[in-house]
């Protein structure tokens, strides 16, 4: 079985609150909004100029709070632990 493959046969049990925190206060004058770019899992994007965080993917790898500017992303461990069940040997 392939990596691709394998990858499609996990399944996430995802907490409802959200484990990323981010203070918008700066955002607006943030302007090249790294944390929409650097984020593999696509975590962040913009809707009518408002940050919209999508944090049900995140795979928790870190580089979000790392790439902010003004450090106003925090990110905590999600309730229900890493969230991804491996479904494969
Ligand atoms: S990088 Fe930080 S300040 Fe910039 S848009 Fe993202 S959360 Fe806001
Ligand atoms: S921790 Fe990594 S995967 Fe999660 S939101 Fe930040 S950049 Fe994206």
């Amino acid at each position: 079985m392939g990596i691709d493959e394998k990858l499609s046969l996990n399944t996430y049990k995802v907490y409802k609150i959200s484990h990323i925190i981010v203070d918008k206060e700066k955002c607006n004058i943030c302007s090249d909004k790294p944390c929409i770019y650097c984020c593999p899992a696509g975590t962040y994007s913009l809707e009518k100029n408002d940050l919209i965080i999508s944090f049900e993917g995140c795979v928790e790898c870190g580089t979000c709070e790392i790439v902010c500017p003004y450090k106003k992303i925090r990110l905590t461990y999600p309730p229900l632990g890493h969230g991804i069940i491996y479904r494969y040997g």
